[in-house]
């Protein structure tokens, strides 16, 4: 069974792991510095509703920086440069996490902090470990309460938004559905704020044509959301095999309201990648790229490994193993996957037939620049 609408995100036989992410304009709505707490209690409420259901819940929760701004009196929500947002979540992660640990508390269910980084789940062995720990929590019963180690993680190294996080640690949980609060409805046509904008129920794929539709920041100015982020983290989701909805958080009971009267919009999974290739899919972060000629962009989504024949140009300077990126020569990004050379041994052997390769090389070729089980395309 598989999640086809809203109302499957509340059943646990089509959604029986569930990633909440909620985002920081939600959680200070009142315009006060101050958290929702009434409205958080009633999310707390709704969580244990689908734990009593059968469900489990992961939450991903935003706020530290702003809680941390206001404690330390910080200008511009604590945004105004790295070093404010790092110390602004030192202290708002402490009261955030509290928060979550009495609000579920009150009814008997146990928060688990998890404070990760890009790098925690870029990492293989580091993403089976963090895989390892959200599975043993939830069959222990408790509730992840994530957020990015924003203290720690500095530009380079961060998500930056929990959009994509929560995509990313649904992928780790192998959960069947990633529900974004946001502050409107959902996906629309264009900005809703214009006339006759037109709310997109249901998106099969996410292609330029959805992008285009999304606006780029967030509304509040508190996240660091907003919908372009939401569209990166439903690519990530839905390449995994992972359903996304974004629905609108500003509601009393904001899941109950969103089930109930089907409101939202529901990306939908475009495959099911196996473990493995759903994680190599979704790294954020790649090394180079390859140009490839037309020829062998069309093998590529056959299905087969991308071969030096093919190759017209190596961007970046990249080692053996690491993630890089494949692109047609319009610039359009295709795949993504392990190099199995150094960037510079590509730079002899590209355009060159595998005859000619060892003679370049110095050594016999391997048989392909990426083999097709490390191959992920877009
Ligand atoms: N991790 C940030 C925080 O806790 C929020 C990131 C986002 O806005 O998505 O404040």
């Amino acid at each position: 069974m598989s999640i086809e609408r809203l109302s499957d995100l509340a059943n646990p036989a089509t959604a029986h792991r569930v990633v909440l992410k909620v985002g920081s304009a939600l959680l200070f709505g009142g315009g006060d510095g101050k958290p929702n707490r009434e409205w958080l209690a009633i999310l707390a409420r709704e969580i244990a509703e689908a734990a009593a259901r059968g469900q489990q819940v992961i939450v991903v929760s935003s706020g530290a920086i702003a809680l941390g701004a206001a404690k330390l009196g910080l200008a511009k929500g604590g945004r105004g440069s790295l070093a404010d947002a790092q110390a602004a979540a030192a202290v708002g992660q402490i009261a955030l996490a509290g928060l979550w640990s009495e609000l579920l508390g009150e009814h008997g269910l146990t928060a688990a902090q998890l404070l990760l980084t890009l790098e925690d789940l870029e990492d293989r062995r580091r993403y089976l470990n963090a895989a390892a720990t959200l599975g043993r929590l939830l069959r222990a019963g408790a509730v992840p309460v994530i957020n990015e180690n924003d203290s720690v993680a500095t530009a380079e190294i961060r998500f930056g938004d929990n959009d994509r996080l929560a995509a990313r640690v649904a992928q780790a949980a192998q959960a069947q559905a990633v529900v974004l609060l946001s502050d409107v409805d959902g996906l629309y046509d264009r900005d809703p704020r214009e006339d006759g904008a037109r709310l997109l129920p249901r998106i099969e794929e996410v292609t330029e044509a959805v992008h285009s539709m999304a606006s780029g920041s967030s509304g509040s100015g508190l996240g660091s959301g907003g919908m372009r982020s939401k569209l990166q983290a439903a690519e990530i989701a839905t390449r995994a095999g992972i359903t996304l909805a974004i629905v609108n958080g500003t509601h009393p009971r904001p899941l109950e309201r969103a089930v109930g009267s089907d409101t939202g919009t529901l990306f939908l999974p475009t495959r099911r990648d196996r473990a493995r290739k759903a994680w190599l899919g979704g790294r954020q972060r790649l090394k180079g790229a390859l140009v490839v000629d037309a020829g062998c962009a069309g093998a590529l989504l056959k299905g087969k490994s991308l071969l030096a024949s093919g190759i017209t140009a190596v961007e970046g300077d990249f080692s053996r193993g690491d993630p890089i990126g494949v692109r047609d020569e319009s610039g359009k990004a295709l795949a993504q996957g392990l190099a199995e050379y150094d960037a510079g041994e590509i730079e002899r052997i590209k355009g060159r037939r595998s005859e000619e390769q060892a003679e370049l090389l110095g050594y016999a070729p391997r048989s392909a620049v990426i083999h097709r089980d490390q191959l992920v395309l877009l």
